[in-house]
Order: structure tokens, then C-alpha cells, then sequence
């Protein structure tokens, strides 16, 4: 589903992404990990190309990442969430939803919006579709970016530390999203530092660390056996 190959990322001189490579199977799930600077959001960023790499290639459902047509085509199969939300303020959760649909797909408004109705029961929260994102919990909040992603029908999803703004009794009701989201067989991407997470559902953990994937493991064997000293003090921190 997706294949990354010798990745660069440059920000002026600074080199963020030092030749990452990754295979992504359809139905996968990778928890991503890593000290803050490794360049988590960089990689999954130019999964998307909401950050351009600059050498190496990005494949997504067979689809080479390069020339715009490609990108619109990607993007169009690949939903991210952020750790910030990102929901249009003036938009009901539902016009949230139904936007990217109608306005990119060309879906009907009713076909968009009954759809639409049928995410945010997935998601648990149909009875706010014509509240706006700021009378919402940040948890609520965070569903609904869900909702809107999967609107689209996407092949991949990234996660990008999607619980890591939430307080934490809102944190579960996210996890669970995601949870159910992975067992329906979607392909995703998280970077995120619930190892609860990371050991219920995750195929695959990898370790970041300046700018490349150090470990590339199970969830389990890296708890329990991390191979290199970066990951060994990296997960004593967060445990
Ligand atoms: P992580 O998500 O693992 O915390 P990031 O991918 O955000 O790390 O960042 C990796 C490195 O790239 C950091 O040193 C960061 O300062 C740098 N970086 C990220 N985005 C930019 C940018 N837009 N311009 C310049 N440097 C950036
Ligand atoms: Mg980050």
C-alpha cells in the first residue's frame, strides 16, 4: 500500500530525513515513535507531500508520488489527523464532513450528508452533526477530524500524535476510534506515544531517531527488548 525508498527531507540545511525506507502492507498498522526533532511528522508529512521530500521515491496504492496530477490522486486516498484538530470554525461538524466530499468527490449534498451522518455514528457522536467544532470537547473534536477524513474514503490514514493535545479522560474515546478503525482493516500510519495502543493493535513498531527508522519491530518485542540504547532510554522516559 505504501512504498518509501530512500527518503531525503531537507529544511534549508538542515537534513530531516537521511534516506528512510518503509513497506506498508494493506490493512497494516505502524505506530510510529521517537525523541521530539526525529522527524515523525516530517516522514508522514511527505506521505501526503504536505512536506515535498527531496530525493528518494513515495509510492501509495501504486501510485508514484510525483506531478500534480499524482499528488491530487494520493491525496485523495490518504486522510490525515493532527494533533490540532485543524476543523473549520464556521462549518457545522457536519459541513466539516460533507465539504471535502461535495467539493472535490462532486457528491450530491444528500448523498454527502447521509453518509456524513453515518460517520459520526461510527465515531459516536451523530447528535452533535449541527453543533460547531468549538462547542465540542477536544475529543469530540478530534472524532469529527476522523469522521472527515473517512469521508473521503481514504485507502491510508495518518495519524500525526492525535490525542497528544487532549486531556486525559478524552484520550480513551479517541484510542477507541482509532482501535475499531484498525480491526475494520485500515492501512494507518500513527505516530504516537500510547504504548497501550501501540501493544493492543499495532502490526509494527518503529523507532525514529535523527532523522531515519532505527527499530522496525513488534510493539511487544520492543517493550519488552529494545535493541539499541536510544530506544532503551527513549521508552524509560515515556513509561
Ligand atoms: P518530530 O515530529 O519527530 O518531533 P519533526 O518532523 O517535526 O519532528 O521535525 C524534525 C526536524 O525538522 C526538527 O529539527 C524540526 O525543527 C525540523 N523542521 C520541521 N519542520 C520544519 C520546517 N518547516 N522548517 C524548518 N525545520 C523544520
Ligand atoms: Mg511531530
Amino acid at each position: 500500500m505504501i512504498e518509501i525508498r530512500d527518503v531525503h527531507k531537507h529544511f534549508g540545511a538542515f537534513h530531516a530525513l537521511r534516506g528512510v525506507n518503509l513497506s506498508v502492507q494493506p490493512g497494516e498498522v505502524v505506530v510510529i515513535i521517537g525523541p521530539s526533532g526525529s522527524g515523525k511528522s516530517t516522514f508522514i508529512r511527505t506521505i501526503n507531500a504536505l512536506d515535498p521530500h527531496d530525493g528518494g521515491s513515495i509510492t501509495v496504492d501504486g501510485i508514484p508520488l510525483q506531478g500534480q496530477g499524482n499528488l491530487d490522486a494520493i491525496r485523495r486516498e490518504v486522510g490525515m489527523v493532527f494533533q490540532s484538530f485543524n476543523l473549520f470554525p464556521h462549518l457545522t461538524v457536519l459541513d466539516n464532513i460533507t465539504l471535502a466530499p461535495i467539493r472535490v468527490r462532486g457528491t450530491s449534498k444528500a448523498a454527502a450528508e447521509a453518509r456524513g451522518l453515518e460517520l459520526l455514528r461510527r465515531v459516536g457522536i451523530e447528535e452533535q452533526a449541527h453543533k460547531y467544532p468549538a462547542q465540542l470537547s477536544g475529543g469530540q473534536q478530534q472524532r469529527v477530524a476522523i469522521a472527515r477524513a473517512l469521508a473521503m474514503d481514504p485507502k491510508v490514514m495518518l495519524f500525526d500524535e492525535p490525542t497528544s493535545a487532549l486531556d486525559p479522560e478524552m484520550i480513551k474515546e479517541v484510542l477507541d476510534v482509532m482501535k475499531e478503525l484498525a480491526r475494520s482493516g485500515m492501512t494507518m500510519l500513527v505516530v504516537t506515544h500510547e504504548m497501550g495502543f501501540a501493544r493492543e493493535v499495532a502490526d509494527r513498531l518503529i523507532f525514529f531517531d535523527g532523522g531515519n527508522i532505527v527499530e522496525d519491530t513488534t510493539p511487544d518485542e520492543f517493550y519488552n527488548n529494545p535493541q539499541h540504547e536510544r530506544a532503551r532510554v527513549f521508552l524509560s522516559k515515556i513509561l
